[in-house]
């Protein structure tokens, strides 16, 4: 049994370190910034900013950055192999075998990649709100949307390994352009990056006047300022949040059709603003799901662990293969 492993979440934005104990105690934690460098795949520049991160968090504890076992989670398609075969979010890394870069560089034989938000969703079930859950999606909002999908209480993996990638589910045919190469992708209306272009499109389209008035500006208005704004009441700020929260309810509606999930939990860089959003797309929600009425409620749920339960899974995925 390990009783300690190091959990490694590259977002598309920042990568977070945590140490964490087999009953879910965070120990340490760092962060550092994603590299994104034109390195043709090697996983090189990432796995250096891992090494790091290893190094600093094992010092503070006195542990072997050779012997402890890392999990590291990543945004994308994740291949069995633990190879990212696709990643709209990190381009440059597409291709690369991070974990075996990892590993060569810490000389670490104990290193493990898995998707970060099926790392959440294995996280939120083990010490979270899906605790006990058996059919739920856990839906990370951070630069894009990943999703982990359980269903009979197990994590669905699919053919190659590539489930539960939600973030790219078409909800506006011919759409607004996503970094996948689609158009119309639900992480393009919902996540962090949507919600930076959805508050860019109203800003100069004059639905956002008080707060482009305020920065002065309708290019320099930022998504951090619309949920401020909204928490504070401002009426063309909540409406705007209402609108994301509407695109969130929306991709639900399609997912509770196909799985017949009962559950959301809502995690990622964004799930600050799910007290804004969350009530949003559980009014909209009824009204989108097919046959609500022969439905049991469906629940929206925050994650417990926000941010972090990318790399708390990351270290459980590790304790668990490592034992
Ligand atoms: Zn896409």
């Amino acid at each position: 049994m390990i009783d300690v492993a190091l959990g490694l979440d590259v977002g598309g934005t920042k990568t977070l370190g945590l140490l964490v104990a087999r009953d879910g105690r965070v120990l340490g934690e760092a962060h550092r910034a994603t590299p994104h460098v034109h390195c043709e795949g090697s996983g090189a520049a990432t796995a250096q900013v891992l090494a790091a991160l290893t190094r600093e968090l094992c010092s503070t504890q006195d542990i072997d950055p050779q012997k402890i076992a890392i999990g590291i989670g990543l945004p994308g398609l994740m291949r069995s192999d633990g190879r990212l075969a696709f990643a709209p979010n990190l381009r440059s890394e597409s291709g690369a075998d991070i974990g075996t870069e990892l590993g060569s560089q810490l000389m670490n034989a104990s290193i493990f990649s898995d998707n970060d938000a099926n790392c959440a969703a294995l996280c939120e079930h083990e010490w979270g709100a899906a605790r006990g859950l058996d059919d739920f999606v856990m839906v990370t909002l951070g630069t894009g949307i990943g999703g982990g999908i359980f269903a009979d209480g197990r994590l669905v993996r699919g053919r190659s390994g590539f489930a539960g990638e939600i973030g790219h589910m078409v909800v506006q045919a011919r759409g607004a352009p996503c970094l996948c190469g689609g158009f119309g992708c639900w992480e393009r209306y919902v996540s962090g990056g949507g919600l930076q272009r959805l508050t860019r499109e109203a800003a100069v389209e004059g639905r956002l006047p008080t707060l482009v008035a305020q920065r002065g500006g309708a290019t320099l208005v930022r998504g951090e300022d619309v949920t401020e704004a909204a928490r504070e009441n401002l009426a063309e700020a909540v409406a705007l949040v209402r609108e994301i929260g509407w695109w969130l309810a929306l991709g639900m509606a399609n997912l509770a059709a196909i799985l017949d999930c009962g559950h959301f939990v809502v995690g990622g860089g964004l799930s600050a603003a799910s007290d804004l959003v969350l009530p949003a797309a559980r009014d909209y929600l009824d009204d989108l799901v097919e046959g609500s009425v022969a439905r049991p409620v469906i629940t929206l749920t925050p994650s417990m662990f926000g941010p972090r339960s990318g790399a708390m899974g990351a270290a459980l995925v590790a304790m668990e293969r490592a034992k």
